[in-house]
């Protein structure tokens, strides 16, 4: 490359006046209108016109705009000049142009997204899909939403750990794994970092993870991929109290500081982001049944709650809410039942309306109890036994939270399918890009 660029677009303003500076970019449009050529370039932070007249400018770069396509990379050096038509109030004499790669037309995608194009064609096309404004604000929301993650927890005494992805056995006893050959033998895509994470509170205490992990399910739903993002905190000698605190406090703090550093990003996407007020509703899972009847919704005591019945409660709980107290049967084997009624468990999954984000609880901490637990849920407490040795050496009691990050941006950025807040989603028909 020729021409180094000097600025991003979004720096060029009436202050440079005069000067001349170094763009690289995308042509987003030309247009001819004879002894006069219009170049869009565009970059990651805005577009600027660059304006041609045959008259005044050097013969070759006035040839060069005539034959670029849209989508065609560039460098150009060029004087900053006010104008008063112009929407960032300049535009650029071009001065030379650098062609430093010609796309082909026509694009697969309109990525000014005038024309309209289904999300799996967007998909399938995401390079150019993700040139469109509203696209590249989702992800850069993301990114100050993992920033603000990271701190949060960072401030608040939580260690960052990252824990394998490949595993022996089965996690959680769960069916919806992947297998891996490994050398071989079968291993398994881990579908979370549970175990792991708890037995790290036996040393680290106060532990996080931002990671993907993976699950075999062949679910066909608009918030259901096979490869997700997952924040997972785990806490020593906390119980649910605390950590459902913690999660509101998390949810409320991003919440703040996506608006307080995207307000540009938010504003292209027409986001009015409200922060929720603390503390958020919990309702047990008990009387969420009882609602649900009074509401006429079908409903068995000790069901999993359906998709209906959860766009029901949805619509009584506008916002985030906890359901609390589920049935131990329903929960997985590590979570506590409850010492006054052990049909009932000290856990939670956080609603944010009718979507859940995240699920957690107080876990067991004895081995016995873990054991029999394992048992009534038909797993084979062998299969665990590198687990099950942590728990004779102190392992302190602890709870914690699992929380879907592309479900949290799907409420952030308002998109409704998951798959426009994953650069690049796996689901069961989808492996490419
Ligand atoms: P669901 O009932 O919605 O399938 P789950 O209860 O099976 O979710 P958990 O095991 O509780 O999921 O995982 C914790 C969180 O991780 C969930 O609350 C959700 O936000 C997220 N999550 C789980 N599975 C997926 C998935 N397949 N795609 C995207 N996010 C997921
Ligand atoms: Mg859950």
């Amino acid at each position: 490359m020729r021409l180094k660029r000097t600025h991003f677009i979004s720096q060029v303003t009436e202050d440079l006046e005069g000067e001349i500076v170094r763009l690289a970019g995308w042509v987003h449009e030309v247009r001819d209108l004879g002894g006069i050529r219009f170049l869009l370039l565009r970059d990651r932070e805005g577009i600027i016109q660059v304006t041609a007249k045959a008259k005044e400018s050097p013969g070759e770069v006035f040839d060069v705009i005539g034959k670029l396509t849209r989508e065609s990379v560039i460098a150009v050096e060029g004087i900053v000049v006010k104008s008063s038509k112009a929407k960032l109030g300049v535009e650029i004499k071009p001065l030379q142009i650098e062609v430093l790669n010609i796309a082909e037309s026509p694009l697969p995608l309109d990525p000014t997204g005038r024309v309209p194009a289904e999300l799996s064609t967007r998909l399938d096309s995401r390079f150019i899909d993700l040139r469109r404004p509203e696209e590249r604000a989702v992800f850069i929301i993301q990114h100050h939403l993992l920033q603000a993650t990271r701190n949060f927890f960072s401030s608040k005494g939580f260690i960052e750990v990252v824990t394998p992805r490949i595993l022996a056995t089965a996690t959680e006893g769960g069916a919806a794994l992947f297998t891996v050959n490994y050398f071989g033998s079968t291993a398994y895509l881990a579908q979370s970092p549970q175990l792991y994470k708890e037995q790290l509170t036996g040393s680290l205490e106060k532990v996080f993870e931002v990671g993907l992990f993976f699950r075999a399910e062949e679910s066909n739903t608009t918030y259901h991929l096979n490869e997700f993002l997952s924040l997972d905190v785990e806490e020593a000698f906390a119980d649910e109290e605390d950590v459902m605190n913690l999660l509101e406090e998390y949810i409320v703090h991003v919440f703040g500081e996506v608006k307080h550093r995207c307000s540009d990003e938010l504003k292209v996407l027409g986001r009015d982001l409200k922060e929720p007020m603390r503390p958020f509703k919990r309702v047990s899972y008990d009387d969420a049944v009882s609602l649900l009847r009074e509401e006429r919704v079908k409903v068995n005591w000790g069901d999993d709650l359906s998709t209906q019945a959860l766009r029901k409660l949805g619509e009584l709980f506008d916002g985030p809410f906890f359901i609390v107290d589920w049935p131990t049967h329903l929960k997985p084997f590590y979570i506590m039942p409850r010492e006054d009624d052990p049909s009932r468990s000290y856990s939670f999954d956080l609603m944010y309306g009718w979507l859940e984000i995240a699920s957690g609880g107080r876990r067991i901490h004895r081995k016995e109890q873990l054991i029999a637990r394992l048992k009534e849920q038909g797993l084979n407490p062998d299969s665990f036994k590198h687990h099950l040795k942590c728990y004779d050496y102190g392992m302190p009691p602890h709870s914690g939270w699992g929380l879907g990050l592309a479900r949290l941006m799907m409420i952030i950025t308002g998109r409704r399918n998951i798959r426009e807040v994953v650069l690049y989603p796996r689901d069961r028909w989808r492996l490419t890009p």
